[in-house]
């Protein structure tokens, strides 16, 4: 069965609050996901048992968990909430696995002193997203959380209707979030935001132990900007908007958190609003990079007791320029380059005119661009686009070939690097609400052919081509809010 160990109950009361789950009734477990399981030490059997459906839908304690609560603030829309926390989640505890400990947190498991008017419940829809999300993301080689698995029960939930209750095993090497230091920092626990600091160094940043301490705080600040601007040049290469990309919802090791309204771009449009509640566009799709400062500078401020301002002005001026470096690297292994020099980059910025003009599905561009050996190439790329775009397509077409061709010997070493950084499959929101669909009518099967394509999104899986075809008429009136 599973080992749970505790680091962050030690941290002591003003940190978290013990809580006991409340049980799905009848449970029945809905998806697994083996690579998650494999990588935790955890046997196929053990996942099939029902000791592990019992634990993991919320029915039985495991051995050594302390299910608990934990308490955070966050700046919510750009405004400030002191008091958040885990309203319908629960830390179990961590399972170590290859010497790195990972945090196992149940979502949906009931009302805890967070809850504020929520049910503490997560509905099954919900969590099919973040499960498909999170398999979508690690297939994408982007910095994420994961899902152990999915279990549902008889409970009903309230919603716009009634829906299956359901709980998410989610998988992370840190739950600690942005607003978790902010809760300290505005509540006057400045103590405290220093045993939190050291917490995180010591789990995540062990080798800032050595530095004197006003650099230590520095360098961590740095780590989590870093991180931070990696994982958000990863987004905007690969099209992802997180939706809700609150202080809250950003992980201090840069991993991608708490999937909620998130959308990949599929007609190419920058402005994308993914979110149907964010009436602003805050988190709309291109202020993404913004946004990731903005909640640094948030961090900054929480942080101001341990980092001196200037240090921490440093580390905020450097966000922008590995963001970038994130995102070009990233680009030119789609483009079929080495690199994106700065005299390239006006050719970048042509192509995504062109797309948004076009109305360009992206994915099903970048994957057609692969194909630099075929005679059709240009012929069958310029079909995804509008007849008047398609003469403007055609010359960048050939003088991207042409680039190519300058900078690579090998014209089929290039056109493996492309296909193997554009996935011929994405996670769509139509393919999301068709596998939806079927597990409320209780076919799961959806989920797993989703989970198989998008693990390894790169390979052709021929049985299934028909999920990476544009979508359908129908798709376009899909939308997701915050409800969930
Ligand atoms: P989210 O938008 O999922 O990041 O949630 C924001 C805050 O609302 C967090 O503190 C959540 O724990 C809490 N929350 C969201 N949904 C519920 C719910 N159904 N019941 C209780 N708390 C919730
Ligand atoms: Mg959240």
């Amino acid at each position: 069965m599973f080992q749970f160990s505790n680091s962050f109950h030690t941290l002591g009361k003003s940190f978290y609050t013990f809580v006991t789950p409340r049980p799905l009734v009848n449970p029945k477990m809905v998806a697994v996901n083996a690579f998650c399981a494999r990588y935790l030490g955890i046997a196929n059997s053990t996942m099939e048992s029902q000791s592990s459906l019992s634990v993991l839908s919320g029915k039985i304690i495991a051995e050594g968990s302390m299910p608990l609560a934990m308490v955070y603030a966050g700046h919510q829309f750009g405004g400030f909430s002191p008091e958040l926390g885990d309203g319908r989640g629960l830390l179990l505890g961590e399972i170590e696995s290859s010497n790195v400990l990972y945090d196992i947190h149940l979502k949906g498991a009931g009302q805890t002193p967070y809850s504020r008017f929520g049910d503490g419940y997560a509905v099954l829809r919900s969590c099919i997203r973040e499960f498909l999300a999170s398999v979508a993301m690690r297939g994408l080689n982007i910095p994420t959380s994961d899902a152990l698995c999915i279990t549902t029960g008889d409970n009903p939930v309230q919603r716009e209707t009634l829906e299956p209750a359901a709980m998410l095993t989610r998988v992370a090497k840190s739950h600690v979030r942005f607003g978790s230091f902010e809760y300290f920092f505005y509540s006057n626990q400045h103590e405290q935001l220093k045993v939190l600091a050291d917490y995180v160094i010591n789990r995540h940043y062990s080798h800032l132990n050595t530095l004197a301490t006003t650099e230590k705080y520095t360098q961590m600040l740095q780590e989590i900007s870093d991180a931070t601007a990696l994982m958000i040049g990863l987004w905007q290469a690969e099209g992802f908007a997180h939706g809700v990309m609150n202080t809250d919802n950003m992980s201090i090791i840069g991993e991608t958190l708490d999937y909620g309204p998130y959308g990949f771009i599929e007609t190419y449009q920058p402005g994308f609003i993914c979110n149907h509640s964010d009436h602003q566009g805050r988190y709309a799709f291109d202020q993404q990079p913004n946004i990731g400062l903005w909640n640094l500078s948030a961090l900054a401020h929480a942080l101001s007791p341990l980092v001196p301002k200037e240090k921490a002005r440093a580390v905020l001026m450097s966000y922008e320029e590995k963001l970038t470096l994130s995102f070009q690297t990233r680009m030119a292994k789609k483009l079929g380059l080495q690199t994106l020099e700065r005299d390239k980059l006006p050719h970048l910025g042509e192509l995504f005119i062109l797309l948004e003009k076009g109305g360009v599905d992206y994915s099903r561009f970048m994957r057609a661009l692969c194909y630099i050996t075929s005679d059709r190439w240009a012929d069958e790329i310029v079909k995804l686009t509008t007849s008047e775009t398609q003469p403007e397509l055609a010359q960048w077409l050939h003088r991207h070939l042409q680039i190519i061709k300058d900078t690579s010997k090998d014209l089929h070493a290039a056109e493996q690097q492309m296909l193997q950084n554009n996935p011929k499959f994405i996670l769509r929101n139509y393919l999301a609400q068709n596998a939806i669909d079927a597990a409320y009518r209780g076919d799961y099967s959806e989920i797993a052919v989703l989970q198989n394509i998008l693990r390894t999104p790169y390979d052709e899986h021929n049985e299934h081509a028909h999920l990476a075809k544009a979508p359908p008429a129908w798709a376009s009136s899909l939308t997701v809010s915050c409800s969930s």
